[in-house]
């Protein structure tokens, strides 16, 4: 299987001493759909900062698209995030004056795509998500569980080699949250490489792979028998 991201013998101790995490090893491949599992302070976040070159580990290699993302300057770095890595996060982070076109077209801003061809790859993403209905709606006037569909657009709209997602159902409930997840499964059915990281084992044990993290490490990497 073809790697999107490698991490080998990862640490990251923060300053005062903290070691967030501990020689974390871990290959997400092409097409694969993998829960990050564990407990409050057992380093999910520091870990998903590091596969999203959003922040260095102290020690160990970080390889993104076969490319040592430790190597890269922070220009070229965040270049190389732009192309090729799309985030999700628990609280939506969307721009509440725009519609949701616009807050899903901002996702191209940095990829050099064209006005015009930016609003109707936005418009495909929306569609890919099921708000082809939502276009020109703003965030107050959307439902949370719409909200994160359309910042997960948003994520996808530059179809990146990966994507990262924190929690994405952290801050839904129940029906919403459970909307989300088969949204993230229809999309890796469709070909889409994801990562998510959660607390929550029900969700993780839906999945088809889990990395299950405590104090630092990765205690647990299981691969789900096909039901
Ligand atoms: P999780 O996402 O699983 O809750 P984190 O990655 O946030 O875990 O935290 C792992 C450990 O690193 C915890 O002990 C936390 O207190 C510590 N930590 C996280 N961020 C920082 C920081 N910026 N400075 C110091 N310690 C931190």
């Amino acid at each position: 299987m073809t790697s999107v991201l490698t991490l080998r013998d990862v640490g990251r101790t923060y300053p005062g001493g903290v070691t967030a995490l501990d020689a974390v090893s871990l290959t997400i491949g092409r097409g694969e759909l993998v829960a990050i599992v564990g407990p409050s302070g057992s380093g999910k976040s520091t870990l998903l900062s590091i596969m999203g070159t959003l922040d260095r580990p102290t020690r160990g290699t970080v390889e993104l698209a076969g490319q040592d993302a430790g190597r890269l300057r922070d220009r070229r770095l965040s270049a190389l995030r732009g192309r090729w890595l799309g985030f999700v996060f628990q609280q939506f982070h969307l721009t509440d004056g725009m519609t949701a076109v616009e807050n899903v077209s901002t996702g191209l801003l940095y990829a050099g795509v064209p006005r015009r061809r930016r609003r109707a790859m936005a418009e495909t993403a929306l569609e890919r998500v099921g708000l082809a209905h939502r276009v020109t709606h703003r965030p107050h006037e959307l439902s949370g569980g719409e909200r994160q569909r359309v910042a997960i657009a948003r994520a996808i709209v530059n179809e990146p080699a990966l994507l990262l997602a924190d929690e994405p159902t952290g801050a839904l409930d129940t029906a919403n949250g459970r909307a989300v997840l088969d949204l993230f499964t229809r999309l890796h059915a469709e070909g889409s490489t994801i990562a998510i990281i959660t607390h929550d084992r029900d969700i993780a044990a839906r999945l088809p792979r889990q990395v299950e993290m405590r104090d630092g490490r990765v205690v647990a990497d299981t691969v789900r028998a096909r039901s």
